[in-house]
């Protein structure tokens, strides 16, 4: 029997967060340093300036993107706020354009912000997506009109993996005259970004979905387009998003920049792991479906509906075996409640309150897989005997 202790258990969650690399360290190291306020004149002040700068230089780089165009936030959630927010608070310059289409699958931070807007009175449209992952193109197609505002549609699921194919639809939106931002976060250090060439509005980013720090984020926006600030005071960000900055998580946030092409490789060195191991699951056991498993994917991700096994009492079983994997369901007033993305694809009750999530990491390596398979095959036989 496989010992564990925290160092080697099997973490497979890391589209929830992932553990910081050691660049991301020594930049948190430099910047406790150079502790200054970078919006102070002295020179403390100066050095925290210029980690803050190339920072902002080193992320640009990696994104394609000018280093003015990236806005530091606390995270995504903060990111996707002001992005879907603002262009509705900008609203006596936009005249008729009042509707905002999402997809149906967003981050909550994206779909309650819709709900906001929504009880504020302005008309939003949810894009359905299907079994499989794919977006209702014809239903979105539909909602364009002269009245949206806005287009929010994130670039990859962070339950199923799926990628949306927001290349093709930014240059649409944009012939339409409306706005278009993506929340990019499951994308980072997965796939190779060229905000530039994709000529999209707004982005939003989260540094620890990508081997930094908790409580820094990007929302980029591209030059030229007027933002309104989320938080207001100070003048920090070009006036977009006051106080003082997160110095330590942002130096971090650029540190693994540095090593950005490195992670996308790693990323999709997973493919190969992920497929071999949803092969084998597959045929070791019975009544098991990939959840968006005919669709695009980043290479790290697994979404499995395992029936009959309920997926909290999984994620339960295999923590006590030293795996962390996750489930979307939440337990709410006492009562579980089955992920909302997997619902919106059309997946029963029941199926999503069966299904689980592995996300592969950069360090995962096949001893890992290998054991969370045997245990995953073991604690479902186990399960369904109980029955
Ligand atoms: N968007 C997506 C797709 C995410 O997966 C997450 C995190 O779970 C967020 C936004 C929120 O990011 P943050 O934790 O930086 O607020």
């Amino acid at each position: 029997m496989r010992q564990f202790s925290s160092k080697n258990r099997v973490y497979l969650d890391h589209n929830a967060t992932t553990k910081a690399r050691l660049s991301a360290i020594k930049g948190l190291k430099k910047a406790l340093k150079h502790w200054g306020n970078p919006s102070s004149v002295h020179q403390n002040a100066n050095k925290a300036k210029n980690l803050l700068w190339t920072a902002r230089q080193n992320l640009s780089q990696f994104l394609n993107c000018h280093p003015l165009e990236i806005i530091f936030t606390s995270g995504a959630s903060e990111s996707n706020n002001q992005a879907i927010k603002s262009p509705f608070q900008n609203l006596r310059k936009t005249k008729q354009r009042n509707e905002l289409i999402i997809s149906s699958v967003e981050h909550p931070s994206v779909l309650y912000t819709a709900d906001f807007l929504s009880q504020q009175g302005f008309k939003v449209h949810k894009i359905p997506v299907s079994k499989q992952g794919f977006l209702d193109e014809d239903f979105f197609e539909k909602c364009l009109s002269e009245k949206t505002l806005l287009v929010s549609i994130m670039s990859a699921n962070n339950e199923t993996g799926v990628i949306f194919p927001i290349e093709k639809w930014v240059k649409k939106v944009r012939s339409a005259g409306a706005l278009f931002h993506s929340d990019m976060v499951q994308v980072l250090g997965k796939k190779k970004l060229n905000l530039k060439e994709l000529d999209i509005d707004l982005a939003s980013f989260s540094a620890h979905k990508c081997y930094s720090l908790q409580g820094c984020g990007i929302l980029y926006c591209k030059k030229g387009l007027e933002l309104n600030n989320l938080i207001h005071g100070g003048p920090q960000e070009r006036q977009r998003r006051a106080g003082t900055e997160n110095l330590t998580g942002i130096t971090a946030f650029g540190e693994v920049a540095k090593e950005g092409d490195f992670i996308i490789k790693k990323n999709h060195q997973l493919k190969t792991l992920r497929d071999n191991m949803e092969k084998q699951l597959l045929s070791q056991l019975k009544k098991v479906e990939v959840i968006g498993g005919q669709a695009p994917r980043i290479d790290n991700t697994s979404c499995l509906c395992i029936s009959n096994v309920p997926g909290e009492t999984l994620l339960i079983n295999l923590d006590l075996k030293g795996i962390s994997i996750s489930v979307g369901s939440a337990c709410g007033s006492g009562k579980m409640e089955s992920s909302s993305v997997l619902t919106a694809m059309g997946w029963t009750q029941k199926e999503a309150l069966s299904s689980i999530r592995i996300s592969l990491g950069i360090e995962t390596t096949k001893e890992q897989i290998n054991y969370f398979q045997k245990t995953l095959v073991e604690s479902v036989n186990r399960l369904r005997n109980l029955e």
